[in-house]
């Protein structure tokens, strides 16, 4: 049975009955049936993979039923498109873009777009079924989505920009709706890729039909049907779970240690979210870049500096901020191995997925990791950490923040009222801990790791629709 286990405590691995063990584990050489059943390729390294592995070892602890399990390992639909944009020099590019509608049950799909060269569609096909757990566990009332381009927004001008964004939309177009399938922004898209999608796609409906179209994407920008909080949504509920979580590690904010992986949207507002708490942002990494500073960045400043020049490397002494001169609070630059290492209470992965593999997880020196990306850990990483005692708050808790705003931005779109941003906040943290104690509740039930529990906490939920709403005819 050892070698069969992967993400549960090793404390509960002795205490598992038969019913009880993972049998989806792809990576120690057993299969779940439903791989062959489903003709899943044989890659332990593909993440599609790994994360109907996840979901299928969750399934088997909870006893689901056979034909949810076959729905949820496969998306219902996959989108593939390709489009022209004529670029700046006046030549046309062909781009690849996709769309991956997951699952329904519980409401329209929902998910964001990702603009990024490493584009493929088993990580999108992964990302949606990550939206369709996540949706769940916080209990609002929508599927799982995921869309993508493959392009490097870093290589384009705005107009370039704007001419692949309104492409891609009018391609997937007939496959979406404001009450089928509801995009948002993701790695690489921002509120301004939301603004230029809304509008491509208001404009090919009919007169009576436009204001409606608005809520076909959220995350749009405030003057144009977004939400307020939106923008900090993910990070705030990051601080959020982990907030309610550190009691359980005699943890207070004030004074905690913090690293965090990604300095964009995800990973600054939690640093500067943590850091006006009282906590202290000790170390930081991005792709330009590692520093460090035992007193705590200025994290405004930091965020700053990143949206000017596009990185956290670089970040010196002559730093404005609105507090005056950051001088003392600049940091020193360290290697990425140096920054695994930096001593912290909390490490926020937010930046890319499957960052933290065995190596990296070896090297982690920290008491809680609070996933702010999506898949941040291999499960070679995964479990290392398991190994070593660190406790994971799992991607489909912890960054669930976003999603929830959107829901909100959404509900506010349909019914014409505006929320201020204390309402927002307040929703939000209600529906943050809501489904962080549903996750401890679970955990505590099934005697599992946090990761496996979150998923089941999720799947019950979407099991309990499939019993009452039955598979058409
Ligand atoms: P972003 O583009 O704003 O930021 C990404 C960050 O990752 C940047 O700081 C970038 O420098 C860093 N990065 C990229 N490659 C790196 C590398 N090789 N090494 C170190 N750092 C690297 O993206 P974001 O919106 O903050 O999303 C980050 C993660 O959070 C993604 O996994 C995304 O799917 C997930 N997420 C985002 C939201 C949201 O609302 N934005 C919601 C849920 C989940």
């Amino acid at each position: 049975m050892g070698g069969r286990i992967t993400r549960f405590a090793r404390e509960t691995s002795q205490q598992m009955t038969t019913a009880q063990t993972p049998a989806s584990d792809v990576f120690s050489g057993t299969r779940d049936p439903i791989f062959d059943e489903l003709d899943f390729p044989a890659d332990p390294n593909n993440l599609y993979t790994q994360t109907v592995g996840t979901v299928l070892e969750a399934c088997d602890m909870l006893d689901v039923r056979h034909r949810v399990r076959i729905i949820c390992a496969q998306p219902k639909n996959e989108i593939m498109v390709h489009f022209p944009v004529r670029m700046d020099d006046g030549h046309h590019r062909l781009f690849k873009g996709y769309r991956v509608q997951h699952n329904n049950v519980l409401g329209p799909y929902k998910g964001g777009v990702r603009f990024h060269p490493e584009v493929h569609l088993d990580d999108v096909k992964s990302l949606a079924l990550l939206m369709t757990m996540k949706c769940s566990l916080v209990r609002i009332p929508f599927g799982g989505g995921k869309g993508g381009v493959k392009v490097s927004p870093r290589e384009h001008s705005t107009g370039e920009m704007q001419r692949i964004t309104r492409r891609f939309a009018s391609a997937i177009s007939p496959f979406i709706g404001p009450d089928y399938d509801i995009p948002a922004p993701d790695v690489g898209t921002n509120a301004q890729t939301m603004a230029w999608f809304a509008d491509t796609y208001m404009m090919s409906q009919t007169q009576a039909n436009t204001q409606d179209a608005l809520r076909i994407v959220t995350g749009k920008p405030v003057e144009f049907g977004g939400s307020l909080g939106r923008e900090k949504a993910t990070g705030q509920g990051v601080v959020d779970v982990v907030v309610e979580m550190l009691p359980e590690f005699n943890l207070s904010v004030e004074g905690m240690r913090v690293s965090v992986l990604g300095f964009g949207n995800v990973g600054s507002w939690a640093a500067r979210i943590l850091a006006d708490m009282g906590a202290k942002v000790v170390a930081v990494m991005d792709h330009t870049g590692a520093l460090r500073n035992d007193d705590g960045f200025d994290c405004d400043a930091l965020a700053m500096h990143c949206q000017k020049t596009g990185g956290v490397a670089g970040f010196g002494a002559d730093v404005e901020t609105g507090s005056g001169h950051a001088k003392n609070l600049s940091g020193e630059a360290i290697t990425s191995d140096e920054f695994y290492q930096t001593p912290v209470d909390v490490l926020i992965p937010a930046a890319l997925e499957q960052m933290i593999k065995e190596r990296e997880a070896s090297m982690i020196n920290a008491k809680i990791v609070a996933e702010g990306a999506n898949a941040p850990c291999d499960p070679s990483g995964d479990r290392e950490l398991q190994r070593r005692g660190i406790e994971v708050l799992p991607a489909i808790l912890a960054n669930s923040g976003g999603v929830t705003v959107s829901y909100f931005e959404w509900v506010q779109n349909k019914s014409c009222v505006i929320w201020d941003a204390e309402h927002v906040d307040t929703e939000l943290n209600r529906h943050m801990v809501m489904a962080a104690r549903r996750t401890r509740l679970a955990r505590q039930r099934y005697k599992c790791d946090m990761r496996t529990a979150a998923f089941a906490a999720a799947l019950e939920h979407i099991a309990k629709t499939y019993d009452v709403r039955g598979i058409f005819p």
